[in-house]
């Protein structure tokens, strides 16, 4: 008979000490402060219950379904077992759960679903809560959402398609569009020989029957990163006779059978597991032409672009995640007889990385505005700057935060199951996809050539912090010093651009934070009052309230 009680004191080799209890159950928008503040800020104050219930919900159950989604990865099955062509993705149970609430939320469409101001706002913040369960599936989502603007170019397809696009129902079969209750819609730009340079696209679109605006048109080349393929939908580049122009796939035909859009292969990728990246070929793949012949560019750049507003909230989001797991784990672990939360040196890191947070979210709910106040012209000149700025600037600081927050938890953090690897791991891809980083800050340089005005809508932002803190007012006088001399401009775009980033954040920062908060990026970010790593804030910030304003409450 064994001495041991089944219940027995563990012994020394079992006991565990000095761990922090999980961050599980949280609610993702009532333990952000800086999110809570700008949701009302912002113009979507009405949202609020309905974020306080978006984010109890993607705070719980479907933090286990990120795990389970990133576990198991998609698999492509390009053909039966009879040899038929299929290109069909399988993906865990889990991937369509996530899918299926987050449509149910709205994720991809509140802003077309109703006529209330502040629509993009609301639908930022319940965005920036759900993609802290797990991001790969925000891409589909995504890109549903950006995909309504581009093709509301092409009336007659809208109106086929965009009661589908916004519908609130998730179905993931192949079916063709009349059959079913909802659908998805992907986007295909990128070739093997240029992303960035649509210009030099291959793929080559012949029309079937006259062509031009919602003609039909036969496609034949390839894309070479295709991502959430089995979307229904595709909006794609090709050229046409009169140049590169847009067009609008289908996965599935109406008479029921597969459209000539072949998977060959899905992505090995750095992060976004969950998520299918496939390259793709056309083989007379039918398609109908949106917007003009020739004005491919202009007619999907509107989907580009609100893209790229979720490439910041995103982000916005993934930092919010690493500052909570950060300052949770200090605020609970132990080391040389303190909290690391306690410690000095750990204090400076948790309050830099919770700066960079505040300013990554209240500047994405602020171009989130932006989208909602598209009607007014001085506002779309501040719109197209401060998207192309905020992408650049918000995803570029994201890896090397990431890694921080990572490091707070020590070993853990290096560890899958703290979470922390996923995050890194997911972090550089807002800064690529989309426009990479040096292409963003052309894209600013392009925008302000075209229209000298928009710098002047942007600074009007800026400069409503006039007067409120000197260091502000010093660094928005050497910004448009920039300006005079354009000589060189190119080479000096990333850091003009980082400027003007830098300047709207803190404008922001110093109209509508806590004191704590703005002084201390005013002074490490605007001042030169820091050093080139995270935890180099200047002695004497407040860095206690900083944290305390960060970290989830027990
Ligand atoms: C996971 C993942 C999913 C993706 N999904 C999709 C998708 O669904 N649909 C789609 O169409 N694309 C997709 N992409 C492709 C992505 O948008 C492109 O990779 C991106 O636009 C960059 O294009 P590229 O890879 O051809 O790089 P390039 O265009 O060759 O750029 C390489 C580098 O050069 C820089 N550069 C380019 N031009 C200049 C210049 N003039 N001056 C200075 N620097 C310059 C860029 O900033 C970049 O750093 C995806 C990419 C990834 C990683």
């Amino acid at each position: 008979m064994s001495t041991l009680a089944p219940h027995s004191t563990p012994s020394h080799a079992q006991r565990v000490l000095n761990q922090p209890p999980p961050l599980e159950g949280r609610n993702l928008f009532d333990d952000n402060l800086p999110l809570i503040e700008a949701l009302g800020r912002e113009g979507a104050g009405w949202a609020h219950e309905r974020a306080r219930e978006v984010g109890a919900f993607w705070g719980g159950e479907p933090m286990g379904w990120g795990f389970q989604a990133n576990d198991n990865p998609p698999g492509l099955r390009t053909h039966d077992r009879y040899g038929n062509r299929i290109d069909e993705v399988d993906f865990h149970p889990a991937w369509h759960w996530l899918m299926r609430r987050g449509v149910a939320d709205e994720l991809h469409a509140l802003p077309w679903r109703t006529h209330r101001a502040g629509a993009h706002a609301a639908r930022a913040a319940l965005y920036m809560c759900a993609i802290q369960a797990e991001a790969g599936f925000a891409c589909p989502i995504t890109m549903t959402f950006a995909a309504v603007p581009a093709l509301q170019t092409q009336p007659d397809l809208a109106a086929e398609w965009v009661p589908l696009l916004t519908s609130t129902e998730y179905d993931s079969r192949l079916h063709r569009a009349s059959d079913k209750p909802g659908a998805l819609c992907g986007m295909a730009m990128t070739e093997r020989q240029g992303g960035s340079d649509v210009r030099a696209n291959t793929t080559a679109a012949r029309p079937v029957n006259g062509g031009g605006p919602g003609g039909e048109y036969e496609i034949d080349g390839h894309k070479w990163f295709c991502s959430a393929p089995m979307c229904d939908l595709f909006l794609v580049l090709a050229q046409a006779e009169e140049g590169l122009s847009c067009f609008a796939l289908p996965r599935v035909l109406e008479d029921g059978s597969r459209n000539g859009f072949h998977l060959q292969r899905l992505k090995d990728k750095l992060g976004n597991r969950s998520n299918a990246s496939s390259e793709v070929e056309f083989h007379a793949a039918w398609g109908r032409m949106v917007g003009e012949p020739g004005r491919g560019v202009p007619t999907i750049i509107e989907m580009v672009n609100h893209t790229r507003l979720d490439c910041v909230v995103g982000t916005a989001g993934g930092m919010r995640a690493a500052v909570a797991n950060a300052t949770w784990h200090a605020a609970h672990r132990e080391a040389f007889g303190r909290r690391l939360a306690d410690q000095p040196l750990m204090r400076n890191v948790l309050a830099d990385l919770a700066l960079e947070s505040e300013a990554a979210t209240v500047l994405a709910m602020r171009l989130a505005r932006a989208y909602d106040e598209s009607d007014d012209e001085s506002s779309l000149h501040f719109k197209r700057l401060a998207t192309a700025v905020a992408k650049y600037w918000v995803c570029k600081r994201a890896p090397n935060h990431a890694f921080e927050a990572l490091e707070c938890l020590g070993g853990n953090g290096y560890v899958e199951a703290s979470g922390m690897p996923r995050l890194y791991r997911e972090a550089p891809l807002s800064s690529i996809w989309e426009g990479s980083g040096n292409v963003m800050c052309l894209d600013v340089l392009r925008a302000l050539a075209r229209s000298p005005v928009g710098l002047e809508s942007y600074l009007a932002e800026v400069e409503l912090a006039a007067g409120a803190d000197q260091r502000l007012d010093r660094f928005v006088a050497a910004l448009r010093a920039e300006f005079e001399d354009l000589a060189g401009i190119e080479a000096r775009a990333r850091r003009v651009v980082e400027r003007m980033a830098l300047a709207l954040q803190a404008s922001l920062l110093v109209r509508h934070a806590p004191a704590a908060v703005s002084d201390t990026f005013c002074a490490s970010r605007l001042d030169g009052d820091s050093g080139q790593e995270y935890g180099t804030l200047p002695a004497g910030a407040d860095l206690e309230a900083i944290i305390a304003r960060h970290t989830p409450p027990v």
